[in-house]
């Protein structure tokens, strides 16, 4: 599959990332200057090309970013891919496949629920059962991410009361990859973590991104209590 040119609507998601780092500084007692300085340099090596480095420089670094404003899917995959590589410390996988074992994107993703659960979003949150936001909401939210089509083949399955299945299918798009998906489980977690669910586990043990995987679809399992 040929990896599409796209922008979405990602602008309050990419705010929440610079509110996440800063958070995770205050945290850890880092010095967020320095480290966003890391994470800058980190993403215009990964950028590559000398056009792509001015793009990341111009939308990312230098303008103002708004919650409508609409991003390339490229940007937002190598900021994170940056983010994690600064944050995350040698060693550690760059992405999990199981709310047990927290990564940065992770929790980068359960952070932009809990703050657009109290701010853009807050409409799509209030009075919502897990079950409805899952069904609706989350919908609402990926479509926005990820556009019409890759939303037109989400699905969820509901195995019972609190266990659901969620399927998506990102392939060919150009921010999917495992550490997006990661970033998915957070949000899923988030999500439900804010409408006051408990024991919430999202797995995700068949990605269709991975090297060399066979699946045709993402498959994340959510229980929680
Ligand atoms: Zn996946």
């Amino acid at each position: 599959m040929v990896a599409q040119e796209n922008n979405h609507q990602l602008g309050d998601f990419i705010k929440g990332r610079f509110d996440f780092i800063r958070e995770r500084c205050e945290k850890a007692g880092l010095d967020f200057d320095e480290i966003m300085e890391k994470i800058h340099k980190e993403t215009l090596h990964l950028a590559g090309s000398e056009e792509k480095k001015a793009v990341a420089e111009e939308r990312l670094f230098e303008g103002a970013i708004l919650s409508s404003t609409f991003l390339p899917d490229w940007l937002d995959k190598i900021f994170l891919e940056a983010i994690s590589r600064v944050l995350q410390g040698p060693g550690s996988s760059l992405f999990t496949t199981s709310s047990e074992r927290p990564c940065i994107a992770f929790e980068a993703g359960r952070f932009n629920a809990r703050r657009q659960a109290a701010g853009v979003f807050r409409v799509f949150f209030s009075r919502k059962t897990p079950e409805e936001w899952l069904k609706t909401t989350f919908r609402t939210i990926y479509r926005q991410c990820y556009g019409e089509e890759a939303a037109n083949r989400l699905l969820t399955e509901k195995i019972n009361d609190k266990h659901f299945k969620v399927y998506m299918d990102n392939r060919g798009l150009e921010k999917a990859s495992p550490i997006d998906c990661s970033t998915v489980i957070g949000y899923l977690y988030g999500g439900l973590e804010n409408l006051g669910a408990e024991d919430i586990l999202v797995t995700h043990a068949t990605c269709a991104l991975l090297p060399g995987s066979l699946a045709e679809k993402c498959e994340y399992d959510v229980t929680w209590r």
